[in-house]
């Protein structure tokens, strides 16, 4: 039997240890539960058990059970924010407005334009991370390392709609978590450095999403505050999905 309120209060037992390790206050790290796969009754579930952040990689998953998950929590009298953290494809992008609090995986100015377009349509401002591949994997999306700040900047002075709130990587599921902390450490000081060294009303480095059920003690040592936990919360998938 997965108990998941249990697997929560593990998962942040250990994130206190991590961060208290990394010279942190752990409190300030949040655990986004990763909910492909799941029902919306396992969502309200992590909800119940005190999460407040849910995550979908898919625009066509966040469609089919955002609505039961809204009213779900509505009923339990209290909010959630909700996370694209999967690659988003630009004519999905209209589909995720209404719904999604922060983008996390914005990785070129094409799909940051589209992301600005739709939000200027419906005159808000969106929230997004830029996505970092520091291994350079081939399958995996995201910025080099070294195009981030530009890319940042470019958003910055060209698009007026959109607020760059962090970095968000996604590193090689190696099965020794050691083996990524370079990785970890590589994106925790281009946060810094983006943050220190570009200044902008819309510039906000307040997010730095790294690290998954199998590595995120490393990356909340390397200064991890945003933490996507899918199987560590609600067991394995019964399919994976890219
Ligand atoms: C699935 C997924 C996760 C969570 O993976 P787990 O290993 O189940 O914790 C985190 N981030 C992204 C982008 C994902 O697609």
């Amino acid at each position: 039997m997965i108990d998941i309120a249990e697997n929560i209060r593990q998962i942040r037992g250990k994130v206190l240890a991590a961060a208290a390790r990394g010279g942190r206050d752990g409190r300030t790290v949040q655990i986004i539960a990763v909910t492909k796969t799941r029902s919306p009754e396992e969502m309200l579930a992590a909800v119940e058990a005190g999460l407040t952040d849910l995550g979908e990689n898919k625009v066509q998953e966040l469609e089919e059970k955002y609505a039961a998950v809204t009213a779900g929590v509505t009923e339990m009298k209290t909010s959630v924010r909700w996370h694209m953290i999967g690659h988003l494809q630009r004519n999905k992008v209209k589909y995720t407005m209404d719904k999604v609090d922060l983008i996390h995986s914005v990785d070129s100015f094409r799909l940051a334009e589209e992301i600005d377009r739709r939000a200027s349509l419906s005159s808000k401002k969106v929230d997004i991370l830029l996505q970092v591949n520091p291994a350079g994997e081939e399958s995996k999306f995201g910025l080099s390392a070294s195009e981030a700040p530009a890319l940042t900047g470019k958003i910055l002075n060209e698009l007026s709609n959109v607020c760059v709130r962090g970095l968000m990587t996604v590193v090689p599921d190696v099965a020794d978590p050691e083996e990524v902390r370079p990785y970890f450490r590589t994106v925790s000081r281009l946060f810094d450095e983006i943050k220190t060294s570009l200044s902008h009303e819309r510039l906000d480095m307040r997010y730095l999403s790294m690290g998954m059920t199998h590595d995120y003690e490393v990356a909340v040592e390397e200064g991890a505050n945003l933490i996507r936990v899918g199987t560590g919360i609600f067991g394995p998938r019964s399919y994976e999905v890219e």
